[in-house]
């Protein structure tokens, strides 16, 4: 059976699901986009990522082609029509496809917004043998622009920050900014001292992780100290230990910087704890 896939509108098998080349997200990469878990059915922090795309798409001057209300009943159809028990929606809205090339963005009076979902199936996601090993990063220049608070879908430095570490023998790379780390290439990087859980603060700089939030609301609840501050790789090397959240990898224990070990480079006895407090806090609230 081949995957149901939402189109601007449309429940389509994905073999049917089309978009026109002039679609402004394939010219320009003029769109947003989201990424949602699914654990057991149910979507984890549904509204933060709701409300993050709002944001996006007003930073950007971009329609919402939909309400969070339904946005939130297509999150559910494509789950029970692929019938995901785990895995992620990934979705996107771009600038539409006005009919022909143009740096100027098009009237969305005649440009409706393009909107597409689709689901990834990933059994056993909150199980995954990464987590139980902890990853290694390296460190690589953050080049990219400086509105990385919107979630764009110009995934170009990211990709090739991952190709990066792939080719170092890691398996994901940190930026570095003005000598500070500013995030992974796909998650928000955190360091732990002396117990203490060490994150940037939010600004244009980094995305604002709507796992990051969660994280740290649960870590604060559970009485652990958080300080949101820049650090640097130095400091992150003479780390206790690391880790990474993101929506797709929850709470990822990070054992190896640059090549040097954290700790005895194995997961930390923080991230393990971070990593099961919001794996339980959020199921209870998934939807
Ligand atoms: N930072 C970047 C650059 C990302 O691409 C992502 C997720 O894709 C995150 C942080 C983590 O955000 P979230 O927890 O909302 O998935």
């Amino acid at each position: 059976m081949s995957r149901i896939v939402y189109v601007n509108g449309d429940y389509l098998p994905e073999e049917e699901a089309k978009i026109s080349i002039f679609d402004r997200g394939f010219l320009m990469a003029d769109g947003v986009y989201e990424v949602t878990s699914v654990l057991d059915g149910k979507l984890l922090d549904f509204g933060g990522h709701a409300a993050r795309l709002e944001r996006s798409l007003t930073e950007l001057d971009m329609a919402a082609p939909a309400t969070t209300e339904e946005l939130l009943e297509i999150h559910r159809a494509l789950v029970e029509k692929n019938g995901i028990v785990d895995g992620l929606v990934y979705l996107q809205i771009t600038r539409g496809a006005p009919g022909d090339r143009d740096f100027a963005f098009p009237d969305p009076a005649t440009t409706p917004s393009t909107i597409v979902l689709f689901t990834q199936n990933k059994p056993g996601l909150a199980d995954s043998p990464q987590a139980r090993a902890g990853i290694k990063v390296i460190s690589v220049p953050d080049i990219r622009w400086h509105r990385r608070d919107i979630k764009t879908i110009q995934l170009l430095y990211p990709s090739m920050a991952k190709m990066m570490a792939k080719k170092a023998g890691a398996d994901d790379a940190w930026m570095v900014e003005d000598g500070y780390v500013t995030e992974g290439s796909s998650n928000n990087a955190y360091i732990v001292k002396g117990g203490k859980i060490i994150t940037r603060q939010l600004s244009n700089d980094i995305l604002h992780g709507i796992t990051r939030a969660a994280v740290l609301r649960f870590a604060r609840e559970a009485q652990m100290e958080v300080e949101e501050r820049n650090f640097t790789i130095d400091e992150a090397k003479e780390a206790d230990e690391a880790l990474v959240t993101s929506a797709s990898s929850f709470v990822m224990p990070v054992v190896e910087i640059d090549g040097v070990a954290l700790g005895d480079g194995t997961p930390g006895r923080v991230a393990r704890r971070l990593r099961e407090i919001y794996l339980d806090e959020s199921r209870k609230t998934a939807i």
